[in-house]
């Protein structure tokens, strides 16, 4: 069973990165337009009374690709939300700072890696940072493919790729969007549970 998480901030919170409007579609809309289909695909059947992860893991598990594209994208939008904050940006502090200086090569090379990823992915889809078993990588994965189903991964934060993510407040220039994120929107407190919980 899904449910559309109210925003963990104000929706103008964001605001001049990432509108008001913006939200009102992405968070009202569209969100909640996967976590319907997700709820009607699973209407009485098993999965009914099951976890949204645990229906995310089943829909692939069973190569129901309708079921999956919906329950995933209502998992990735939730995951989203808490991804970004009102006061992000900048760098993690402890362990998660410790592993993207090894693993990463530092906080700049990151943001580089990162960026590239993002811009670089073909069409529609999400940029994330993950673990790999102990080991930080940046990936993306299309459409509404999700980290959470690919083994040995654990998403630590993530970024919409879709156009409805940015093209009101960007039109068609994803880098401006991406640069906004890695500098004003990034939630690495979020991040830093994430990977604490590893
Ligand atoms: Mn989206």
């Amino acid at each position: 069973m899904f449910t559309l998480p109210p925003l963990p901030f104000a929706p103008e919170a964001l605001e001049p990165h990432m509108s008001a409007r913006t939200l009102s579609f992405h968070h009202g809309k569209h969100h909640q337009a996967y976590v319907d289909k997700a709820n009607a695909a699973i209407k009485d059947t098993p999965l009914a009374d099951q976890d949204d992860v645990a229906v995310v893991r089943a829909a692939k598990a069973q190569g129901n690709q309708g079921l999956f594209n919906n329950a995933a994208q209502a998992w990735n939008h939730s995951f989203l939300w808490n991804s970004l904050s009102p006061g992000g940006g900048g760098a993690p502090a402890g362990a998660l700072k410790d592993a993207i200086d090894r693993d990463l090569g530092g906080m700049e090379k990151f943001a580089e890696t990162f960026k590239a990823e993002a811009v670089g992915h073909f069409a529609s889809g999400w940029a994330w940072l993950v673990a790999d078993g102990g080991t930080l990588k940046v990936v993306s994965t299309h459409d509404a493919d999700t980290a959470l189903v690919h083994d040995g991964l654990t998403p630590l934060v993530v970024l919409d790729l879709w156009e409805h993510a940015y093209y009101l407040d960007y039109q068609n220039a994803r880098p401006g969007f991406v640069d906004a994120f890695l500098a004003k929107m990034i939630n690495w407190e979020f991040a830093t549970r994430n990977f604490a919980a590893i």
